[in-house]
């Protein structure tokens, strides 16, 4: 009794982490990857069940808990390649299980001695852990967790591949009879137990890192364009206004609005509305440098700062923006009606502060829209009174000299 409820514990233990990485995947919204890690501890918890509750010396037990366990190891196989995007090499593991398949067939019929069998099984694991690893390695994708991942299967694969042979030297001939009550059997509960514990754990924690990537992500980025969100363009703006600063570099902001986009969503629903606000976001990212930076703001806002960029360029990049949105179709919008905008541009003042900057920017953005819309305004009066302040100060400084 006492045995059996050991014999328990890797199944039990396989079949909770299966749970949890189903539940995982089915609440956190990850990719497949994680469904397949629960699948790999099923069908190990299965290969196990079967092992242990069916007549140990019979063959048919012995290849069908060997099936269930290749199963286990290509769904973890195909699961920490596609995590990062590998292939998963799965004619290679097809043929490798093939392979050994035959020749644990040949073998089981040849002897009654299980260590030639089990050397054969775990040695295609080991191999088939190893091409996984293989992808893993030429994949450029690289932080810690994926690291962890790319050592938790080597060593699985070691383990794999120099246990049985190791184990079996030692232990001399296991008649498939007494297969139960080897050193080899219970080596391979508490092996199997260590190894599934650390193997989820770090499962767990690559899973993990890929939900706060993922939440990072979506609070730096506009889900409907793709565009920065607001917090994260200010973080950038600021940036490259103090890089404008210290290298005397001049920087534009350029604020931009839909017109009239309450009645795009009244006249021809959400949906469409949507659709303008995505191709306006495609325009934008399609028309500036890599060097410049486009942001969702608001609901039909948008907002570029624009590096090495003086007033009247900036102009001229939004009124080949306006120009441009002027003309598209957007789907679910009439086909003959076409939308605009209007648009406000602001360059940096020497030590002007974001805040000064974007207002400016917004009250020539405010002017286009008093002035009948789908126009670009410059903000000139911050020019003026910049030319006037740097008139008043050459005046002061003769005064001074
Ligand atoms: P104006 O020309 O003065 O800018 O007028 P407007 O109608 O464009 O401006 P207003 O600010 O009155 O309306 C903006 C509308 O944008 C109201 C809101 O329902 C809509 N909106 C905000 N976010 C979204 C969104 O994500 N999708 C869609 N379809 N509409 C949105
Ligand atoms: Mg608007
Ligand atoms: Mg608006």
């Amino acid at each position: 009794m006492q045995a059996v409820l050991v014999e328990l514990i890797t199944p039990s233990m396989a079949l909770f982490f299966s749970a949890c990485f189903f539940l995982l995947w089915w609440k956190s919204g990850l990719g497949r990857y994680v469904l397949a890690f629960a699948g790999a501890y099923l069908f190990s918890a299965i290969g196990f069940l079967i092992a242990i509750s069916l007549a140990p010396d019979s063959s048919i037990t012995f290849q069908a808990s060997q099936i269930a366990y290749s199963i286990a190891a290509v769904c973890m196989i195909w699961g920490v390649c596609d995590r990062v995007k590998q292939p998963p090499f799965l004619k290679v593991l097809a043929i490798i299980y093939l392979v050994a398949a035959a020749m644990l067939i040949a073998e089981v019929l040849l002897t009654r001695d299980a260590g030639p069998r089990l050397i054969i099984s775990n040695t295609g694991y080991g191999i088939m852990l190893l091409v996984g690893v293989i992808s893993l390695l030429s994949s450029p994708r690289r932080n810690l967790a994926d690291n962890l991942v790319i050592a938790i299967l080597a060593i699985n694969a070691a383990d794999f591949l120099v246990r049985p042979t190791v184990t079996i030297l030692i232990e001399g001939q296991i008649d498939v009879a007494a297969y139960h009550e080897s050193v080899y059997f219970s080596l391979i509960n508490l092996v199997l137990s260590i190894k599934a514990v650390a193997t989820a754990t770090v499962l767990f924690g690559a899973c993990l890192s890929d939900y706060l990537t993922r939440l990072k992500e979506s609070a730096l980025h506009d889900d409907l364009t793709g565009l920065k969100s607001r917090a994260a363009f200010e973080d950038e703006a600021r940036a490259m206004m103090k890089r404008g600063q210290d290298g005397a570099r001049s920087v534009a902001m350029v604020i931009a609005d839909i017109d009239h986009f309450k009645q795009v969503n009244d006249i021809w629903g959400h949906q469409a509305g949507d659709t303008a606000i995505i191709n306006f976001g495609d325009l934008l990212e399609g028309t500036i440098r890599g060097c410049d930076v486009s942001a969702r703001i608001g609901g039909e806002e948008f907002c570029l700062v624009v590096w090495n960029c003086g007033l009247d360029d900036a102009a001229g990049l939004a009124e080949r923006i306006r120009l441009a949105f002027a003309q598209m179709e957007h789907r679910g919008v009439g086909p003959d009606i076409r939308l605009t905008a209007s648009f406000g541009v602001a360059e940096m003042h020497k030590g002007e502060s974001y805040e000064s900057l974007f207002a400016r920017a917004d009250a020539a953005l405010y002017q286009a829209k008093e002035e009948g819309r789908n126009q670009v305004i410059s903000d000139l009066r911050g020019e003026r009174e910049r030319s006037d302040s740097a008139r008043r100060a050459t005046v002061i400084e003769r005064h001074v000299a």
